[in-house]
């Protein structure tokens, strides 16, 4: 595991900042001080008053700092308690006096923040610019789905600390990371049986994306009464194997539903899937407070360059919150690294530990464990192949994001 350095911008930070024996230890920052927080240095026209009276120049040595103050004296020490686990995420600075509550960040527009306090109200607040200042590695240090810490002033609310993450959703975006969602307990990845038809090849590519962002994935087939739902069972029993929560259900006959509530409840969950499978149908039925629009949405809208990447947590009345925003939805957001693709296919990960080469690519290599096992029958031969597909079309760079494909199976 790469070390951090121990700075603000380390690029290794999102693993933490550790000692040899794995404890955090604080980390020592020198933050800019904002410049309307230090006094005025002079009372007046130092330049004027002189020329006006030469005189008063010897008279201002005593009282009048003429030189101006080194570079130290503008910047202030901060002890940053960086208590974030191994892989998490997260910010904490020095802890705040006074009265504070805690609440979660629902969504980030520019600088402002709505953040649900516990009783429900959703506040508008800023946040603290010291956090700003530190975390600069970042597009913005705050995320939909933070815990975060905030006190009320005269002006409103003002996020003071970010608690670590347990998980996050990042993209690279000009060199700085973009964390576009946080905390996301689980992705209920929706797929239909019919109308557009199942696709396993993207529920893979679905699953690889969440396994590799340590978030559960639960697997949901819609639509069933549109299909002879028998046919279904031999794809969902693959999933059901392999331990993955497995969906059968309809939003226009209501089966599966109350199974669903019960997956949901009190959770934080991401809803992606493809353009008209049923996603906000869905939540609707589940929630039916929410009135998010149904419609066959064209491809081409959701997908489209400038497809929206600020996350939103929409609360549900099962206690919980939907992340339910086209960047997240149509995946574009969800980076598939190369190196992650085989270990995240939950069948073949313990086979691939048997193959006579550490690197081996499970396609034309000698004594490939996981060959032999799909000609002896005990991998499924539709998944082995998902994943020398997904591996062969991902990026070997882990800031570059996944490579386009141009599969219809795999889109
Ligand atoms: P989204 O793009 O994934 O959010 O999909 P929508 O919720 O907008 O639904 C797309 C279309 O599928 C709409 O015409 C819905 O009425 C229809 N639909 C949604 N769920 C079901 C279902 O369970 N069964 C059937 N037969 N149609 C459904
Ligand atoms: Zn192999």
């Amino acid at each position: 595991m790469p070390r951090c350095h121990g700075t603000p911008t380390c690029p290794t930070g999102i693993h933490g900042c550790y000692t040899l024996e794995g404890m955090p230890k604080p980390r020592k920052f020198r933050a800019e001080l904002r410049k309307n927080r230090s006094s005025r240095r002079r009372s007046g026209n130092l330049t004027r008053a002189v020329a006006a009276d030469p005189e008063h120049g010897s008279d201002l040595a005593a009282s009048e700092r003429i030189s101006g103050k080194g570079d130290l004296t503008r910047k202030r020490t901060v002890i940053i308690h960086d208590d974030r686990p191994v892989g998490g995420d997260g910010l904490s600075v020095e802890p705040i006096a006074g009265s504070t509550w805690r609440g979660q960040v629902m969504h980030v527009h520019g600088l402002e923040s709505v953040v649900r306090a516990p009783d429900g109200r959703m506040v508008r607040c800023t946040t603290r610019r010291l956090l700003r200042t530190l975390f600069t590695e970042q597009r913005h240090p705050v995320a939909a789905g933070d815990w975060v810490q905030i006190r009320t002033d005269a002006d409103g609310g003002v996020i003071h600390s970010i608690e670590p993450r347990r998980n996050s959703l990042c993209r690279a975006s000009r060199g700085r990371r973009h964390v576009i969602v946080a905390n996301v307990d689980q992705t209920v990845i929706v797929g239909s049986a019919a109308l557009p038809d199942l696709k396993p090849g993207l529920i893979d590519r679905l699953l690889v994306a969440a396994e590799s962002a340590g978030i559960r994935p639960i697997i949901c087939i819609n639509k069933v009464d549109l299909v002879d739902a028998s046919k279904l069972v031999p794809l969902a029993g693959v999933y059901a194997r392999m331990g993955y929560t497995t969906v059968l259900c309809s939003a226009v006959t209501g089966i599966g539903i109350a199974r669903l509530r019960h997956e949901l409840a009190g959770r934080v969950t991401a809803i992606v899937g493809q353009s008209g499978v049923g996603k906000s149908s869905l939540l609707n039925t589940l929630d039916p407070n929410l009135t998010l629009p149904v419609a066959e949405v064209s491809r081409d809208n959701e997908k489209g360059r400038h497809t929206t990447t600020t996350a939103r947590l929409i609360p549900h009345a099962l206690g919980g919150s939907f992340v339910d925003t086209p960047g997240v939805r149509q995946f574009q957001l969800w980076e598939l690294v190369r190196a992650e693709v085989p270990a995240a296919f939950r069948d073949l990960r313990p086979l691939a530990n048997l193959c006579r080469f550490p690197d081996c690519s499970h396609t034309h290599e000698q004594d490939c464990a996981v060959k032999h096992a799909v000609a002896d029958g005990l991998l499924d031969t539709r998944r082995w192949e998902s994943c020398c597909h997904l591996a062969s079309s991902s990026t070997g760079d882990p800031d570059a994001g996944t490579a386009p494909t141009h599969d219809e199976e795999y889109e």
